[in-house]
């Protein structure tokens, strides 16, 4: 049995706050083609992203990056689908994600869109696990550097529950 913290790890007004000052630090440092935002997790993070940045010049892609499949343990198995109909030829491309986590996931994407001839790709996410990485591997855009505690909601779920919370929370098991 799981079940959700007494209170939320990050507040929705932190967040809203914390994203709205990582649009502006992207803007001013990165001009970009493409965001390139990885279902389903990051889905709510992209779409405050976007709504708080001042380039409006550019396109939205999504693709689905999947390694978790049920449960709380990654598979180590990466998946990923929809890449192939993108045109990243030439192209800036900022890559957004909830969590850095093993750092898999990022690296892979990073390397996917090199080998599809991005020409700039710089990574934001909205959580880092620091101390779980077993890649070397940075983002450049960080909203929270978060412990190594299983987090839900903003768009991240628990066998596909918690994901439309408007905070993010910590899930202990019971
Ligand atoms: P990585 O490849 O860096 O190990 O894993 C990144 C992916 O794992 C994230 O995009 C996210 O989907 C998933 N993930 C990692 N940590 C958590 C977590 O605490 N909660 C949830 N719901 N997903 C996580
Ligand atoms: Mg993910």
């Amino acid at each position: 049995m799981y079940k959700m913290s007494a209170k939320p790890m990050i507040s929705a007004k932190q967040i809203q706050t914390r994203v709205k000052d990582l649009a502006t630090e992207i803007n001013s440092t990165f001009e970009f083609d493409v965001i390139l935002s990885a279902l389903t997790g990051a889905f709510m993070f992209t779409t405050d992203l976007c709504r708080a940045m001042a380039n409006f010049k550019h396109r939205i892609a999504f693709i689905k990056a999947s390694s978790y499949g049920s449960g709380m343990e990654s598979s180590g198995k990466l998946k990923v689908t929809g890449l192939e109909k993108l045109d990243l030829k030439g192209k800036r491309v900022l890559i957004v994600d909830d969590i850095l986590d093993t750092g898999r996931t990022m690296s892979t994407l990073v390397s996917m869109l090199k080998e599809a001839g991005a020409t700039d790709i710089r990574t934001c996410v909205l959580m880092n696990k620091e101390e779980r990485r077993s890649v070397d591997f940075h983002a450049d855009y960080v909203g929270f550097e978060i412990a190594n505690e299983f987090v839900v909601g903003y768009g991240l779920d628990f066998d596909e529950d918690y994901r439309t919370l408007p905070e993010v929370w910590t899930l202990e098991e019971v």
